[in-house]
């Protein structure tokens, strides 16, 4: 299997520094802002962008983990039920602009997923979408407010993101086989 590595530890640095400074342009009133991690990278990616905005600005910006995942409660049965287990947004979602955040955008098929589950939290005023790398082969019509990279890439072919955080190290990697 080859890999190629396409983002390494500063190129991460510097791009979540980069959509920090989008999102506080993009949005004046950054008094109404949240940032929710989509479980599992999204997460560390969060709380980064928080990170920055705080060094950057003062500012400190609430944030919330979503976890979209289905489980399936029962091995016998075929029902599957999203999961809460790290469902964890301490704070109030009505009025604020949410701003999500994944490591990967695909089909677009998680995006819409959290889009729901978050309405059941309540009204956001808008929701926004920040995703380290957009890979394309959408299957909905979803797309991200904020890229770290694009890389276009064969439908087989898979993007490993590692984060300090949950893998030891930060690098983003191309594989194919
Ligand atoms: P989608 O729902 O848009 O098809 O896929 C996005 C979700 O699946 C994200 O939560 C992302 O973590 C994961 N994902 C999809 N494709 C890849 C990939 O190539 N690499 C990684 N690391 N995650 C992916
Ligand atoms: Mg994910």
């Amino acid at each position: 299997m080859a890999q190629k590595v396409i983002l390494g530890a500063e190129d991460i640095r510097r791009t979540l520094a980069r959509i920090a400074h989008e999102i506080l342009e993009r949005n004046q009133s950054s008094r109404d802002l949240v940032i929710i991690g989509m479980y599992t990278r999204g997460v560390p990616l969060a709380n980064r962008l928080a990170e920055n905005i705080l060094r950057f600005e003062g500012l400190e910006i609430p944030v919330g983990t979503l976890d979209f995942s289905l489980y399936r409660d029962d091995l016998d049965s075929q029902r599957f039920h999203p999961t809460i287990k790290n469902t964890d947004i301490p704070f109030s979602i009505n009025n604020k602009i949410v701003v999500l955040v994944d490591d990967v955008l695909f089909t677009g098929r998680s995006t819409r997923a959290a889009m729901d589950a978050l309405i059941d939290y309540g009204r956001p005023k808008a929701i926004q979408l920040a995703v380290l790398v957009d890979r394309g082969h959408r299957e909905l019509p979803v797309r991200a407010d904020y890229i770290g990279k694009n890389i276009p890439s064969a439908r087989d072919e898979k993007i490993k993101v590692r984060l300090t955080e949950t893998d030891g190290q930060d690098e983003v990697l191309i594989l194919d086989d």
